[in-house]
């Protein structure tokens, strides 16, 4: 009998698919490996979920979903300083690079981003049949200028990016859309840990998407919601492609109540970057190169102990970071800044182990 994956597309057959960050059962593992925000998200969120389990609830759970989410996007534009028509809601916003590459690429198109960078564009250019192509960084994470693959059917650019946490300035992102014929996706994943954005290019009508996600800056990555800001006219086209009920009704209520708890933003980044700054300093402290980060995360190599018995070490006591291998460079550690307790147990495990 013919198996039926034999009449997969070859393609897909033999694509090796996307590794996410090892997910453990909750427990005794502190995990600081796929930059989850160590701290319970927005009270307002909490409360939105909770009012579900009510009659009322119900009576919303009973019926299809808000398709285009439009008192999510009236709170994100307030929040954003931007207009509702130009945003998308996604589940989760790797569900927005799918629809992005979906509506951009064709068949034998190109997607190309800088390396060492997010690992999901790959396999979105495999999934679509498209060519994937890596511009590298410079030594200091700035872009090759001039930008030698002008002519990609889309461009990715996380900012700050992974797994570095650096930032790229507006006027080197605007010289690159300068250079492309085609659109720019500036994937602003970690920008609520930040101190700009890229949404002012949206604004000057530049061809360019940025994406955010509830992921990392809200504490909310379980809940999977995440969204875009675009050209009122390129979401109109957006929307066409995307599943029609890609967002559930609970994540909306809980996604609007988190964007219009501003206050709680600020107050979890305050948290997040001042444990950024310390376990930045201790690691250096301990002999490591660390490369000063715009994100929830530090990258970091020491000279001499190679980051992957490093990483088992840690991983045999509890303690998950991530071990990242971008050849031709030495495998790095991509640690997440967790709370304060945690952050002092990975360091004193650390100490130990370097020390
Ligand atoms: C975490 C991450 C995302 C994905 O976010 P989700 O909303 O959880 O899908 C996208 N881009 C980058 C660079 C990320 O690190």
């Amino acid at each position: 009998m013919t198996s039926i994956c034999s009449y997969l597309r070859p393609d897909i057959a033999s694509m090796a698919g996307y590794t996410p960050g090892e997910q453990p059962k909750v427990g005794e593992i502190l995990k600081l490996n796929t930059n989850e925000n160590p701290y319970p998200p927005s009270p307002a969120a909490l409360e939105a979920i909770g009012s579900f389990a009510t009659p009322r609830g119900a009576e919303l759970l009973r019926r299809y979903p808000d398709p285009v989410g439009v008192d999510f996007c009236k709170a994100a534009a307030g929040a954003l300083g931007v207009r509702p028509e130009n945003i998308i809601i996604g589940n989760g916003s790797d569900d927005i690079l799918t629809i992005l590459t979906r509506a951009f690429v064709p068949q034998g198109g190109t997607i190309v981003s800088p390396t060492p960078s997010y690992l999901l564009y790959e396999t979105l250019a495999r999934l679509q049949g498209a060519r994937f192509v890596t511009v590298p960084f410079t030594d200091n994470w700035q872009l090759p200028d001039p930008w030698p693959q002008r002519g990609a059917s889309i461009t990715f650019l996380p900012n700050p990016n992974s797994p570095s946490g650096t930032v790229l300035s507006l006027d080197s992102i605007r010289r690159l859309t300068e250079q492309l014929n085609g659109p720019l996706i500036i994937d602003e994943a970690y920008a609520d840990f930040a101190d700009g954005n890229a949404l002012e290019l949206v604004r000057e009508g530049l061809p360019v998407v940025v994406t955010r996600t509830f992921s990392k800056g809200y504490g909310l990555a379980g809940l999977r919601f995440g969204f875009a800001v675009a050209d009122p006219t390129l979401i109109s086209h957006l929307v066409k492609v995307k599943d029609s009920y890609n967002c559930d009704t609970i994540s909306l209520a809980a996604a609007t109540a988190a964007i219009s708890d501003q206050h709680w933003l600020l107050e979890n980044r305050r948290l997040v970057l001042a444990t950024r700054a310390r376990l930045a300093n201790e690691l250096a402290n301990l002999g490591f190169e660390v490369t000063p980060s715009h994100a929830n995360f530090v990258w970091c190599r020491h000279p001499s102990h190679p980051a992957p018995p490093l990483y088992t070490a840690l991983k045999n006591e509890g303690i998950l970071v991530r071990l990242m291998h971008y050849p031709p460079h030495a495998p790095g550690l991509r640690i997440t800044v967790g709370t304060e307790a945690g952050t002092s147990r990975l360091l004193a495990a650390l100490a130990r182990l370097v020390g």
